[in-house]
């Protein structure tokens, strides 16, 4: 089967490569990729800029949707043709503290899949059965297929911060994760303000009509005057900064209100510089999310079903798995929003 593989450290090193299709291990469940999502962190995988673990060569990717090929002897609750995504913690001690205690997102020995385990951007992958769940009715591969991100912004805002109806949350970066921050915020009773830059205007568009109650580009407006007009000059009641950019989260730490909370969530990929003594004198909740455990992704799944949030207007590229190269770049580019990269035996919707 075809794969993309990043063959060797250091930047770029990636190409499509003919790959043996892997074996289902008696604990394992066998997935038939039927959507493929790009992730910020596979290009900094691909620009070897990312602190994780990774472990070339690997077939690269983890944000997906598939059908249940293949289940191993041990493996009960699953049937082959099942609908399912996959977390992507592939492994982790099980023992440490953070393991037992839930957080196996922290465990110093997580090896995540697309990294250190052969990944997705392929026809088949491979996963541990604890880590499959079921995909609900009415949810469209598409949709599932953001599963893990998904995830990981419930993680953020369910386990890092406080959102009471009627606060006003700023979402920094219309990324497809700061749109699903906004979704979740809305759901929660929050307003909702999302920032961005004029290179994002088709984004914010895109946050609005999901139901933004406001959006900035902050390249033409003050968005710490803004946040000030609407909340009495107090600020924010919470950040979550989905952009990882510098210049945004200097300006997000000056919009929110003392005592707010503010959840980093967008990996700037490198050391930036930002005045961290803002988190003193306003005595902030400010922590940084990493990934997501079991109940982040219940979590998601639920808000799916009972559509809380809309993920598809999100997926608005696809492409052929081959045409990585141009779906890297355009992502990279911002033109586009949530990109997929679809195997090759399987149906391509939009480009
Ligand atoms: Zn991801
Ligand atoms: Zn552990």
């Amino acid at each position: 089967m075809k794969a993309l593989v990043k063959y060797a450290a250091g930047p770029g090193n990636m190409e499509i490569r003919d790959v043996p299709e892997p074996v289902c291990g008696d604990d394992q469940i066998k997935i038939k990729v039927k959507k493929a999502g790009i992730c910020g962190s596979d290009l900094h995988i691909y620009h070897s800029d990312i602190a994780i673990p990774v472990n070339p060569p690997v077939i690269v990717g983890h944000e997906f949707s598939g059908v249940i090929a293949e289940i191993g002897k041990n493996v009960k609750d699953f049937e082959v043709g099942d609908r399912v995504v996959s977390e992507t913690a592939f492994s982790f001690c099980g023992v440490c503290d953070y393991c037992t205690e839930g957080y196996y997102n922290l465990c110093n020995e997580r090896r995540t899949l697309g990294y250190w385990y052969d990944g997705i951007f392929t026809d088949y992958t491979v996963v541990p059965a604890g880590r499959v769940h079921k995909i609900p009715e009415g949810i469209s591969f598409t949709a599932a297929a953001m599963t893990e991100p998904l995830a990981c912004v419930c993680h953020a805002i369910y386990d890092l911060s406080v959102i009471r109806a009627g606060d006003i949350v700023l979402v920094s970066g219309p990324g497809a994760i700061g749109l699903m921050a906004m979704q979740i915020a809305k759901a929660e009773g929050a307003i909702v303000v999302v920032s961005g830059l004029t290179h994002d205007l088709e984004r914010l568009e895109m946050a609005k009509e999901l139901g933004a109650d406001y959006v900035l580009n902050v390249q033409e407006n003050d968005l710490i005057e803004f946040v000030n007009s609407i909340t009495g000059g107090y600020g924010a009641d919470v950040v979550l900064e989905c952009s990882g950019a510098a210049p945004a989260i200097d300006s997000a730490l000056q919009a929110i209100k003392k005592r707010g909370y503010f959840v980093q969530i967008g990996l700037p990929g490198k050391k930036i510089t930002f005045d961290i003594e803002k988190v003193c004198y306003k005595e902030l909740h400010f922590s940084g999310s990493l990934g997501s455990r079991k109940h982040s992704w219940r979590t998601a799944l639920k808000l799916m079903k009972q559509g809380k949030v809309n993920l598809e207007p999100l997926a608005n590229v696809e492409l052929p798995l081959e045409e990585w190269e141009t779906a890297f770049n355009r992502f990279e580019q911002k033109d586009g929003c949530k990109f997929m990269l679809i195997p090759a035996d399987e149906q391509l919707n939009c480009s």
